[in-house]
C-alpha cells in the first residue's frame, strides 16, 4: 500500500496528449526519482524472480528504461523487443491491430529459444495490444511465458481480458 502510494504520487496525468480526448500517463517524474525509481525496480524485479522467469522481454520504448535495471537486479539476461526496422539480426515478426491501422514489433529470433520462461515488462497497459503480439512472439520462438508485469493498467480500456488468452494462465501482474 505504502509503495502504490508512492509510485502513484510520481505519475503525471497529461490532458489531451498525444490526442485530443486522451489522458496520458507520464512517468517520467518517477524515473527522475531515485527512491520512487528504486523501489518500482525492486517491485518488478521480485515478481520476476517470484515466477521463475529466465529473461526479461522489455516493449519499446518504456519497456526498456524499466526492464534493463530490473533484469540486472534479478540476475536474467535482457531482450528488447523494438518496432518493425531496428532489430540488425535474424528477426521474428507479429503484427497486430491498433484502433486505427496495425503496427508490427519484432525480436531477434537467437534470443528466445526453448526452455526460456520469459517475463514481459512495460510500463502501462492499454488495450493490450501491444503486450498480447510479444506473447504471440514469446510463444512462437518456442519460449514459455512466465507473465507480464506493468507499472499500471488502465482498467477502463479492458486489456487483461484481451491478453487473457494469450496468458494462458500466466499471470498479469500490475503494481
Ligand atoms: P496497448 O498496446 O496496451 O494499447 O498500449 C500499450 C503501449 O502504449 C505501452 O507500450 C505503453 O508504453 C504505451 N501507452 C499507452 N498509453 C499510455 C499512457 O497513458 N502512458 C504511458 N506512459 N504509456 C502509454
Amino acid at each position: 500500500a505504502e509503495i502504490t502510494t508512492l509510485l502513484l504520487s510520481r505519475i503525471r496525468d497529461v490532458a489531451d496528449y498525444p490526442e485530443p480526448g486522451v489522458m496520458f500517463k507520464d512517468i517520467t517524474p518517477l524515473l527522475a526519482d531515485p527512491v520512487a525509481f528504486t523501489a518500482l525496480t525492486d517491485a518488478l524485479a521480485e515478481v520476476t524472480v517470484r515466477h521463475g522467469a529466465t529473461k526479461i522481454v522489455g516493449l519499446e520504448a518504456r519497456g526498456f528504461i524499466l526492464g534493463a535495471p530490473v533484469a540486472v537486479r534479478a540476475g536474467v539476461g535482457f531482450i528488447p523487443v523494438r518496432k518493425a526496422g531496428k532489430l540488425p539480426g535474424a528477426t521474428l515478426s507479429q503484427a497486430y491491430d491498433l484502433e486505427y491501422g496495425s503496427a508490427e514489433i519484432e525480436v531477434h529470433a537467437e534470443d528466445l529459444v526453448a526452455g526460456d520462461r520469459v517475463m514481459v515488462i512495460d510500463d502501462v497497459l492499454a488495450t493490450g495490444g501491444t503486450a498480447e503480439a510479444s506473447l504471440q512472439l514469446i510463444r512462437r520462438a518456442g519460449a514459455e511465458v512466465a507473465g507480464v508485469a506493468v507499472l499500471m493498467e488502465l482498467g477502463f480500456l479492458a486489456g487483461r481480458a484481451r491478453l487473457e488468452p494469450a496468458l494462458a494462465g500466466a499471470p498479469l501482474e500490475s503494481l
